[in-house]
Formats: structure tokens, C-alpha cells, sequence
């Protein structure tokens, strides 16, 4: 992993509040490695990167959304390797690129999309991927998200590098779950991981903890009410929330996952989950360039 992971800085958040209740608040800002491949990603992807320049092909085949954070960082890192990335988006091809979508082709990434009925399940399909495999030849596939073993043992390199046992109560937004199960994989003994899922109605966490290789004996605390309507949704107090955590700790956050998990974690410290003396880690998993596609002027940052 040669991107500089110098840059990360944990940033400690001091308030009243804070004081008063006799609680440490600290951000790991994983944002800050690198734009296109901030946070969670440059980790998830670590160990498909590695097979894949092992491989003869060096081909990689991904899939993801018009604004996803995972195809760019992918697109990123394959430019990087000298491997040759395809990214199969969810949708028909608009006129308009997003500004995501631009800069995976400017970074040499071959964009197919298919609707979203084919999307479907597609990474797993396994007569899809054969088809795949007689227009581009053999290639390395990274499903949607990392979401496999492999991007969960990429993931659990975070726990490398943030000194978890300095901490009681680590904390991650949950899109695919493969970032948690890595928190998991290598949490400490009373050590809480806790999850705040950024879709609506995620019952089937258990489920996919066991498909990402994490023992059933190593559960997260799921703060479950914090997805303001569903996966990119958001409200007028989400976004200012997110000015106003701005205004106070100069750190960005964006709207899709880091915004709603640090929302959790104040209303949670709000209402006395936390006890005295607790040693709270977030974890800032990145994602900022998702907030380019709000209206300019809605955030002050
Ligand atoms: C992708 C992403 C996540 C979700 O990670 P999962 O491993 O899919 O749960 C969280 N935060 C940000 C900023 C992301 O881009």
C-alpha cells in the first residue's frame, strides 16, 4: 500500500458537552490519503490489487453507481498499477457523465453500463461474467463494494493503522458491511464496533458479517435509525448538521455515509449511550467527491 497513509491524522474533538460527560472524541481522517481514492476503499481493495498484478491478465472488472466512490478509487488505483480497469455502472449511458463517471474515464477506466434490471445481482452471475470474459479475455473481479472475503481482509488493515486498543468504541458508516467486518475481524476484547448502516431497513447485517468470514461471537452495536430515508437521501438537517459540524471541527464530512454516522454518534452522546470515560473512534471513510453533486452553495465547505 505505497499511497502515502502519512497523511492520516487523528483529530481529537473537544465541546462542552464532551467535557461535561467526560468523553474523548477522535476522528480517523482516512479522507485524507487521497481524493479519488479516500477512506475505506484504497484499504478494501488492497489484497484484489495485489492478485490481480500477480495475475498474467492484469485486468480488473468492477461495477458500481454514476456518483460511486468505490469505482473511482478503483479507477485510481489501477491507473496507478499500470492495470487495466472496466467499470460496468448500474444504469443507461446518460449525455451527461457525472462528474464521478469523468474522472474513472480520465483516469482510463472503460465505462459499460447496463440497465439497471440486468445490474442486478450481476457480479455474481455467473453466466454474465463468462460473457464478459469472451469480449475482454481473463480478468480479476472486484465485486460491488469489495463485498467478499477479500475486501473484508483488506479492510481489516484499517485496525493497522488507527492503534485500536487506545479506544472503547470504534465507529463506521455501513454501506456493503466489508469495512465493519473488518473492524470486526480484528476488534479488541471489550471493544465495541459500532455500525450505523446508511440504508433503510438493513436487517440482514448478521448475515453478511457471516458471508464476510467474521465469527458469529463478534458482534457490532448497530445504531439503526440514523439513514435519513435511505441510501443518498438526506434532509435540510443532515446538511446542516454538516455545516455546522464543519464550523465547529474544520473537518468535512460527506453526505452519503460519513454525515449520518457522526450524526449517530452526537445524538448517542446526546442521549448518554456512551458512559463516562469513554474513548470514542470515528471513522472518516472518506467519500467527499459524492458531495459535488449537491447544488453549489449548499454546504460552506
Ligand atoms: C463505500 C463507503 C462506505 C461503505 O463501506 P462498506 O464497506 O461498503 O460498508 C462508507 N463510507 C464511505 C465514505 C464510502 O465511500
Amino acid at each position: 500500500m505505497d499511497i502515502s497513509l502519512q497523511s492520516i491524522s487523528f483529530d481529537n474533538i473537544s465541546n462542552n458537552s464532551l467535557k461535561e460527560k467526560n468523553i474523548s472524541l477522535s476522528i480517523a481522517r482516512l479522507d485524507k490519503i487521497h481524493e479519488d481514492v479516500s477512506g475505506n476503499k484504497i484499504f478494501k481493495l488492497h489484497y484484489f490489487i495485489e492478485e490481480c498484478l500477480r495475475s498474467s491478465h492484469k485486468t480488473l472488472i468492477t461495477f458500481g453507481g454514476a456518483y460511486s466512490n468505490h469505482l473511482v478509487a478503483t479507477a485510481f488505483l489501477c491507473s496507478q498499477k499500470g492495470i487495466k480497469s472496466f467499470g460496468i455502472v448500474r444504469g443507461e449511458e446518460p449525455q451527461i457523465l457525472s462528474h464521478t463517471l469523468a474522472r474513472c474515464k480520465d483516469l482510463g477506466m472503460i465505462l459499460k453500463f447496463i440497465s439497471r434490471q440486468d445490474y442486478k445481482n450481476f457480479d455474481s452471475n455467473k453466466e454474465e461474467i463468462e460473457e464478459l470474459k469472451k469480449i475482454y479475455g481473463d480478468f480479476t473481479i472486484v465485486p460491488e463494494g469489495g463485498y467478499n472475503v477479500t475486501g473484508a481482509k483488506g479492510a481489516s488493515l484499517i485496525m493497522n493503522v488507527i492503534k485500536p486498543s487506545l479506544f472503547s468504541h470504534v465507529c463506521t458508516a455501513v454501506g456493503t458491511a466489508t469495512t465493519l467486518a473488518g473492524l470486526l475481524l480484528k476488534k479488541k476484547i471489550d471493544q465495541e464496533i459500532i455500525a450505523i448502516p446508511v440504508l433503510k431497513n438493513m436487517v440482514d447485517i448478521p448475515e453478511r458479517l457471516n458471508y464476510l468470514g467474521v465469527a458469529v461471537d463478534k458482534k457490532p452495536v448497530v445504531f439503526s435509525d440514523y439513514h435519513f430515508g435511505g441510501y443518498a437521501k438526506h434532509t435540510k438537517e443532515l446538511i446542516s448538521f454538516m455545516n455546522s459540524f464543519y464550523t465547529e471541527t474544520q473537518i468535512p464530512i460527506d453526505l452519503v455515509y460519513t454525515a449520518k454516522m457522526m450524526y449517530a454518534v452526537y445524538d448517542n452522546i446526546n442521549s448518554d449511550y456512551f458512559a463516562s470515560g469513554s474513548n470514542i473512534l470515528c471513522i472518516h471513510t472518506g467519500g467527499l467527491q459524492g458531495n459535488k453533486s449537491l447544488p453549489q452553495g449548499t454546504l460552506i465547505f
